[in-house]
């Protein structure tokens, strides 16, 4: 048996400057069981439900004096709609997307703009943030249509907004914005792959432009705070509220900015912008990235990570979530480490997954760890908001995560649900089918069937989660399986070879600030009011040997994914014999998914207090 193991070199030094996605190998994958199926639904209702009208009617129209944002909806839209077609290839959504492409770039206006601002207020407020997306639909159209229009629109809007704010101009880009320039400064990633697609130079000198304004003192400063937590960089000034100019805070224009920066390191191969953007990244997990895998407080950092046993304002915006995840596949591009994969499955399983209702009708605004959770408002006169046409994109991220080829020889299988993908190597393709109850069993199999036999390396993800995993093929067992990397199989395949995986899946405890969480796998749990088993926000105290809990499969209700319980102590007198009980608790995406405000569910449980151990509720950190 051949086989060996491969640690990714994650030092700057050790990666290819030019490292980009290689997944051209990928031909099909279809995913199924509830994560599929959530996926499906998304598509369904968000992407294909969509009136195109709605979205490009803000466009006819230049009469945007109050600084809104209407011209976002679409650039976000089209680039989920883009996404999800090349999951399903369904010839309806194709057409759907062919509409919005044509009926947008018909509000071009003669000088190129594509905007809903009036002249005068044209560089205000959100208008230079909302040509950022438009240029991303446009040039994610054209990749996929081949339409030259879509082109040559999105090369018209550039060249109108470099006479605009480009090299020479007297208004620095920065100050076309609110957060200290980075709504719209975070334009870089589209200008890249313009210069990508027509090799312009003026394109890079722009971007040039735009990377070294990142780091103006009166703007963000990205590169050179790279080191400082991302919610210290700027002090507030008294009476300057969350959403003046100084706030430097905004969490996914930040993380915006920083996928511009990974893509100016793709261009030019100056590692410092890749060196800030992984500093930054580790800041961000370190600091505020919360059990769930979201963040923010009224869409800022805040140090969310260390006070997230404590209800905090417009907690985990769905937008902040996607654009965590799409920086976290940027950097998996760019460095083939596991460990951004392990954060996009725990963001999947809870963040994202829970902003969706149950009937996968609407996607939330903000995500609260305790409480309920409400339908956002439509924005700037549009029936939609910024999440609403944002998370598509998110979804429709998952199945290319799932399978990924880094390089023309290699497969990775980097999520485990029920699945089929269909993999072109040279001459040979391979059917990949996976069979699995994972994340509620911990055991996957999958089936490979190469045309003919041929060698292939096969990495499986082992998650950071899991204490101990066990690999056979064919039912000989793998030595050295190692947790948080990639385990690769390099064999000759033929038809039939089986692969099965045991991950240990313990149910452990969190602890932070006199509270206590569930895990088990990528899953949180959370009590939710529907089990009817107690009061929710109640004191508890859960029998624990080093973090190790006790946890029972339950049936699930309705309107819930999993559902499962621990024995929990509950109340202060803590008298185990009277008050010991069997409480019920689901994942955390189910957890209010009704969006019924009657309804309430908690993930962080407070625990109790007790003067002759007085350590117990006190155990800092989780992870
Ligand atoms: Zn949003």
């Amino acid at each position: 048996m051949k086989r060996h193991i491969i640690t990714f070199m994650t030092c700057v030094g050790m990666l290819n400057a030019f490292a980009a996605p290689n997944d051209n190998g990928v031909k099909e994958v279809k995913l199924g069981g509830y994560i599929g199926q959530r996926i499906d639904g998304c598509i369904e209702k968000r992407v294909l439900g969509q009136s195109v009208d709605e979205l490009v009617d803000p466009f006819k129209v230049q009469d945007e004096t109050q600084g809104r944002w209407a011209s976002e909806f679409w650039g976000k839209w089209i680039q989920g709609a883009v996404a999800s077609y090349e999951y399903n290839h369904d010839p309806a959504l194709l057409e759907k997307i062919k509409e919005g492409e044509r009926k947008l770039i018909a509000t071009q206006l003669a000088d190129g703009y594509i905007g809903d601002y009036d002249k005068e207020h044209q560089l205000h407020g959100w208008d230079v943030w909302g040509r950022k997306y438009t240029l991303l639909g446009l040039v994610k159209c054209y990749r996929l249509t081949k339409h030259k229009e879509a082109l040559e629109a999105a090369c018209k809007l550039l060249d109108y907004t470099i006479k605009q704010i480009g090299p020479g101009a007297a208004t620095p880009i920065y100050k076309t914005g609110y957060y200290r320039g980075m709504p719209p400064l975070s334009i870089l990633e589209p200008v890249t792959y313009l210069y990508d697609e027509t090799g312009n130079p003026a394109y890079l000198q722009f971007a040039k432009l735009i990377a070294e304004q990142m780091n103006h003192p009166e703007g963000p400063m990205l590169i050179d705070k790279a080191d400082v937590p991302v919610s210290q960089r700027f002090v507030l000034k008294p009476g300057n509220s969350w959403w003046s100019f100084d706030n430097g805070q905004k969490g996914y224009e930040m993380m915006s900015c920083y996928i511009g920066l990974l893509e100016m390191y793709r261009l030019t191969g100056n590692a410092n912008y890749l060196q800030v953007a992984l500093t930054t990244w580790n800041h961000i997990l370190r600091e505020e990235i919360n059990i769930t895998g979201g963040a923010c407080s009224l869409e800022c950092w805040y140090g969310g990570h260390g006070k997230q046993t404590h209800p905090a304002s417009h907690t985990m915006e769905t937008c902040v979530t996607f654009t965590w995840m799409q920086f976290c596949e940027r950097l998996l591009q760019i460095t083939g480490d596991t460990k951004y994969v392990d954060q996009i499955e725990r963001t999947m399983y809870n963040a994202l997954m829970a902003s969706m209702k149950h009937d996968n009708s609407q996607i939330v605004k903000y995500v609260p760890l305790e409480g309920f959770r409400r339908e956002g408002e439509h924005q700037c006169d549009v029936r939609i908001n910024c999440c609403n046409a944002n998370a598509p994109r998110a979804f429709a991220m998952i199945p290319r995560i799932a399978y990924r080829m880094p390089k023309a020889d290699r497969i990775d299988i980097n999520l485990y649900m029920p699945s089929k993908a269909a993999i072109q190597m040279g001459k040979r393709t391979f059917d990949i089918v996976q069979e699995t109850n994972y994340p509620v069993t911990d055991e996957v199999k999958i089936t490979v069937t190469p045309d003919k036999a041929a060698h292939a390396d096969i990495a499986l993800r082992i998650p950071d989660w899991t204490p101990k995993a066990q690999i056979k093929v064919n039912g000989e067992a793998m030595d050295d399986v190692a947790c948080g990397e990639y385990f690769i199989i390099g064999r000759e395949w033929k038809a039939g070879d089986e692969i099965t995986l045991k991950m240990e899946m313990p149910a452990r405890l969190a602890q932070l600030n006199q509270a206590a969480a569930i895990e088990r796998g990528p899953v949180v749990y959370a009590r939710d009011s529907r089990f009817n088993d107690g009061f929710v926000d109640e004191v508890v105290t859960i029998p624990n040997l080093n973090g190790a809990i006790q946890m029972t499969a339950e049936k699930a209700p309705q309107d819930m994914w999993i559902a499962v319980s621990v024995p929990m102590v509950r109340g202060t007198y803590n008298d185990a014999s009277v008050d010991t009980r069997k409480i019920h608790l689901c994942d955390f995406a189910s957890a209010g998914s009704t969006w019924d405000e009657g309804i309430r569910y908690r993930v962080w449980l407070p625990i109790l207090y007790t003067p002759d151990n007085p350590k117990s509720g006190q155990v800092q950190g989780y992870w």
